[in-house]
């Protein structure tokens, strides 16, 4: 874990959450804020006194893991945190995010700091476009998929934050399923985000990377490779926990269960796209919802 310098007005503090930092007139703001306080604060003791104070909290997305040290910058900082428009409300009431989850009162293995965040007020919603923080330009890019309104960062000096939409290969090759809310969209934004050039990446898990572009292909491939492997599942007719459980067995995935809950959802993103592609469609049969191949 360590503040790198990119350029005279971009950093990063490489972690598993990696956060972004831009330097402004007043001083820097992060892009994210990690998983917790403690992330905040030793993203601050890296940074040391050379860049002014924390003014700022700029949100890509609301996972937990993003937003988990705004109450505590908030609060002891007094910092502005700004948020995508789609997704200020999970950040002001984060325990919608168990509840998206789990789909009614989530358990308690749902409430922790991995799936709910401390509440945090978004002083600033964004959409995409073109942005000023202060006196840096900044271009918001819609980055959709992997949760409902994610939002890149394009610097104006062509660095990309591109938050989650892009996981590094360690954890492609490793979990295979990543976690999507809509795969459409995502694989949309994959496109969208290997068109747009930029001299640098940096990615909240993967830290700073020069390209991205076989990064990418791989990310796509590999949920297409799930994707196919998931209706191959399908193929007699399957309910979305039996095509769940039939992936652990072929992916060797061990969960506990706030992981199933997590990947119950990215198997349903899958199925929900396969019944988009008209590959798939859903019968019910005396309880049970199958998920069924469309004959051709
Ligand atoms: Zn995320």
């Amino acid at each position: 874990m360590s503040f790198r310098i990119l350029t005279e007005q971009t950093g990063i503090f490489e972690s598993a959450v990696s956060i972004g930092v831009l330097k402004m007139e007043s001083g820097f703001a992060f892009i994210d804020s990690g998983v917790e306080d403690s992330a905040v604060k030793k993203a601050l003791q890296s940074i040391g006194d050379g860049w002014g104070a924390f003014k700022a909290i700029l949100n890509t997305h609301a996972h937990a893991d993003h937003i988990g040290g705004n109450a505590w910058s908030i609060r002891n900082r007094g910092v502005k945190t700004y948020g995508p428009e789609g997704e200020a409300h999970y950040i002001e009431h984060p325990d919608l995010e168990p509840h998206f989850l789990f789909g009614c009162a989530p358990i308690p293995e749902l409430m922790n700091k991995f799936y709910c965040a401390k509440a945090s007020d978004v002083h600033h919603r964004l959409r995409p476009g073109s942005f000023e923080l202060e006196d840096r330009k900044l271009n918001l890019i819609d980055l959709k998929g992997h949760s409902p309104g994610m939002l890149g960062v394009i610097t104006e000096e062509g660095l990309f934050h591109v938050a989650d939409a892009i996981m590094p290969e360690s954890l492609v090759t490793k979990h295979k399923l990543m976690f999507v809310h809509n795969l459409g969209e995502h694989l949309e934004t994959l496109e969208r985000v290997a068109g747009l050039a930029a001299s640098g990446y940096l990615l909240s898990h993967g830290g700073y990377l020069e390209k991205v572009d076989t990064l990418i292909d791989l990310n796509r491939s590999v949920l297409l490779e799930v994707n196919d492997l998931i209706f191959t599942l399908a193929a007699e007719g399957a309910e979305d926990t039996t095509i769940h459980a039939g992936l652990c067995q072929r992916l060797g995935m061990v969960e506990n269960p706030g992981q199933y809950y997590l990947n119950h959802t990215a198997v349903r993103a899958h199925l929900k796209y396969l019944k988009d592609l008209g590959k798939l469609d859903l019968i019910w049969d005396q309880g049970r919802l199958l998920w069924v191949p469309v004959s051709a």
